[in-house]
């Protein structure tokens, strides 16, 4: 028998980390004869933390309904915090064991480009994947972005590890064409995951730059090409008659750049009516087009509000532009984020704005310097002063992986150099900008609708929004987790807020 276990997937371009589902583990299942079991790494890290407390305490029965007590809470404290990595079970955890028993190949899905914060999912490493499963004794084979390096932070080179555990190493990476089957077959793994998924979907692959930016593994994974629109619509079919109704065409470098990017969101909208539908991954130079504007329309009309379109900006500071080849200049940008907010800023029936632009920035790209942060954090206060809203701001440290530019040019000269500077940069993005540009969009009062309650810590709860970059609230009380509530917002932190149940 053939299982897959999902360890989880984060890239540039595509999200695989609950509760989204990634496109790998779907389209891996639906390349095979018959749908595998389909394993998280959270199943395997309680199934091992089981026998340890078995052995521990000497073979005490009943551990299979202990543990899943665990997750749902029923056995944590009130000072206790989740156990986010063990907090994805899926339907097959309580057989755990003679699935591993019977497992002839296990497909191994990892890899993280762009390693995170996540609210309720902790990612494997390759490290902690090869503890996990050294002593399974069947054919081993890795796949995912882990097979280009994989990290586990960021301003770190890729996790460099013994590989002799894995019998194969492989990329799946088929053509759009085998895809078309593959998606509409696979779709079927969500029958075996017990909880909501938001689904990853693909529109393209690849970047569609002449020069790439220093940085990318996109273009060393994958050439320029995208999949039609027909095989799209079957796939979301497939997934629509399952019951899955959260959707994020999410999984391309640039979703202006789909060519039907009108089209795609409207058909879905009036054939299948999710509860979600958002997108990720926007070039700011593909807004500021006359398509772009249409484009832009279209996601306001047929997308669901709360939705963001990342702008993979990384720097405003023209001679790291320059020489690391991104996508945009201060000035597109700056049209790109006032587009969008022409018309996307009102807020929809969940109480999020409909559409708003993201930024993405960078720290350790070639030619940073102490003027860096002056650039940027002069943008991004023009566009708090402007009343030009941004869903959010994500800084990192870039990631340095082998075949990039980046790598093969300077490495990590630059984090090394600057790293001293990076938490005082943060910092004063997040004070100066972050949270005034939050209350802004969520003022206290404002009423958000449908939000899921997700993890405790401590006397806390956790939820957000189903979607792309929801917010997260904090609520001062612990309130049954996986329920749709309403929420008041009271406060505001630095990136997340506070609210009460109304
Ligand atoms: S625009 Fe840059 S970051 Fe985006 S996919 Fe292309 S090379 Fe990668």
């Amino acid at each position: 028998m053939i299982t897959i276990l999902d360890c989880y997937t984060d890239e540039p371009a595509g999200l695989g980390v609950p509760p989204y589902l990634g496109t790998y583990p779907r389209y891996i299942a639906g390349s095979l004869d018959k749908i595998p079991t389909y394993l998280t790494i959270d199943d395997l890290r309680l199934y091992k933390l089981q026998l340890k407390q078995q052995q521990e305490q000497g073979g005490r029965r009943g551990w299979e309904k202990q543990f899943a007590a665990k997750r749902v809470g029923k056995v944590i404290k009130p000072s206790q915090k989740t156990d986010i990595k063990t907090y994805n079970l899926t339907k097959n955890f309580e057989n755990i064991q003679d699935i591993l028993n019977n497992t002839k190949e296990l497909i191994i899905i990892a890899g993280v480009h762009t390693p995170g914060k996540y609210l309720s999912a902790v990612p494997g490493t390759l490290k902690e994947i090869i503890k996990l499963t050294k002593d399974i004794s069947c054919k081993k084979i890795l796949t995912g972005p882990a097979v280009y390096g994989t990290s586990a932070e960021g301003g770190k080179f890729f996790e460099r590890v013994d590989l002799s555990n894995f019998q194969k190493i492989k990329f799946f990476n088929p053509s759009y064409d085998e895809i078309r089957d593959f998606a509409v077959k696979g779709a079927e793994i969500i029958k075996q995951i017990p909880d909501l998924r938001i689904i990853e979907l693909e529109t393209s692959k690849g970047c569609s730059r002449a020069k790439h930016c220093s940085f990318c593994t996109e273009p060393l994974k994958n050439r320029i090409s995208f999949r039609k629109k027909s095989d799209i619509l079957k796939e979301v079919k497939a997934l629509s008659r399952l019951g899955v109704k959260h959707f994020r065409l999410g999984k391309q470098s640039c979703y202006y750049s789909y060519p039907e990017a009108v089209e795609i969101i409207k058909e879905i909208r009036e054939k299948f009516n999710p509860k979600v539908l958002h997108i990720d991954n926007v070039n700011p130079a593909n807004v500021i087009t006359k398509k772009g504007e249409e484009i832009t329309k279209a996601i306001v009309k047929y997308c669901t509000e709360g939705n963001t379109a990342a702008f993979g900006v990384e720097s405003f500071d023209p001679e790291v532009i320059k020489q690391n080849n991104l996508n945009s200049d201060p000035e597109t940008t700056y049209k790109a984020v006032k587009l969008i907010n022409k018309y996307g800023k009102t807020p929809g029936p969940n109480g999020m704005p409909k559409f708003l632009p993201g930024i993405n920035l960078l720290f350790g790209l070639i030619g940073e310097s102490k003027t860096t942060n002056e650039h940027n954090t002069k943008w991004l206060k023009k566009f708090l002063d402007e009343d030009l809203l941004l869903r959010r701001i994500n800084i990192r440290q870039v990631d340095i992986f082998e075949g990039t530019p980046l790598y093969n040019t300077v490495g990590n000269k630059f984090i090394k150099k600057n790293k001293k500077y990076y938490w005082k940069w943060r910092n004063q993005v997040r004070q100066e900008v972050d949270w005034p540009m939050l209350e802004k969009i969520t003022p206290k009062g404002t009423i958000l609708k449908d939000v899921r309650t997700e993890i405790w810590d401590g006397k806390t709860t956790f939820a957000r929004q189903i979607g792309t970059y929801p917010l997260i609230i904090g609520i001062k009380q612990r309130l049954e987790l996986n329920k749709f509530i309403n929420i008041k917002v009271t406060g505001h932190m630095l990136r997340s807020i506070i609210g009460e149940v109304v």
